[in-house]
């Protein structure tokens, strides 16, 4: 299932692969701190395009995700994605925390129990998770979701592993994609979640789901830049270029409301929102 390398007790990314459980903890911390910082931004793109809950629903979520590696932190990347999930899928409502539970409960699935995976592995993963979106939420690319922002981020990972690259850069090239796909989301229609209610007034806006995804898949490149240890090896465009990303619209009109129960994926968090 992976290749070797060195387990010295830091974050696992060398030249060749060996990604370990300390790595995808570091993305995890990554994440939660990049959703934190946009936290404002995410909840003002929201509020053009939905009802202004993305950044506080993923900042909740995230937030119990580090406080749940805090108290202990899974041997393996398969148990530590399968966490972040599991976490996701308790904390976070709405659409964005089932789609994103699923996602991160498949590609630890997938993971299985190896100590250290490898990048194609990585790959093979979050492939999975983006079919574990598309089946629970049904949207194909040019809905305006998330999924258009993950689903070029998986083309640019897959094209790099096959073209031999290192982790850091291999993961750079789809974080600069998911940016990429989130910016593209701006001119289309949205025909999934609450934007698709606004029907042609959703063109013009970010979808909120692309932008935190482009966060998401840019921490794990800042993850894997802070770790990356051989020599030379170089690491694509710099973290701050790929977790951060200009508004692409702003907070105007709030979405209409009260329309959730339309879609399955659509949960109450436990405890209060
Ligand atoms: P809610 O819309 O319930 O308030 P969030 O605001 O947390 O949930 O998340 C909204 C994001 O979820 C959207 O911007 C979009 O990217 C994503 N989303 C909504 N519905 C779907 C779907 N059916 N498939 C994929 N992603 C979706
Ligand atoms: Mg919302």
């Amino acid at each position: 299932m992976s290749d070797t390398n060195g387990t010295d007790g830091t974050a696992g990314a060398g030249g060749t692969g060996g990604l370990d459980a300390a790595l995808f903890a570091a993305w995890a911390e990554e994440i939660a701190t990049a959703v934190r910082a946009d936290r404002d931004r995410l909840t003002a793109l929201d509020s053009a395009i939905g009802d202004a809950d993305h950044g506080a629903n993923l900042d909740r979520g995230f937030t119990a995700v580090a406080e749940a590696l805090a108290g202990g932190r899974p041997d393996t990347p398969g148990a530590l994605l399968s966490l972040v999930g599991n976490t996701l899928i308790r904390k976070v409502g709405g659409a964005s925390g089932p789609l994103y539970g699923m996602a991160f409960r498949e590609a630890g699935k997938t993971l299985g129990d190896a100590p250290e995976v490898s990048l194609a592995d990585l790959d093979e993963a979050l492939a999975a998770g983006l079919a574990g979106i598309r089946r629970l939420g049904s949207a194909a690319e040019g809905d305006k979701t998330m999924v258009d922002a993950l689903a070029p981020a998986l083309r640019a990972l897959t094209q790099a592993v096959q073209e031999g690259q290192a982790p850091a850069e291999a993961v750079g090239a789809a974080a600069e994609a998911a940016l990429a796909g989130a910016q593209a989301t701006i001119s289309m229609q949205a025909r999934k979640g609450r934007a698709s209610y606004l029907g042609p007034r959703s063109v013009g806006h970010e979808d909120p789901g692309a932008a935190s995804t482009a966060l998401i898949v840019g921490a794990l490149h800042a993850a894997l830049s802070r770790t990356a240890g051989a020599p030379g090896e170089r690491s694509g465009p710099v973290p701050e270029e790929t977790s951060r990303q200009a508004s692409g619209s702003r907070g105007r009109t709030a979405g209409p409301s009260g329309r959730a129960s339309e879609e399955p994926y659509r949960q109450a968090p436990e405890g209060p929102a």
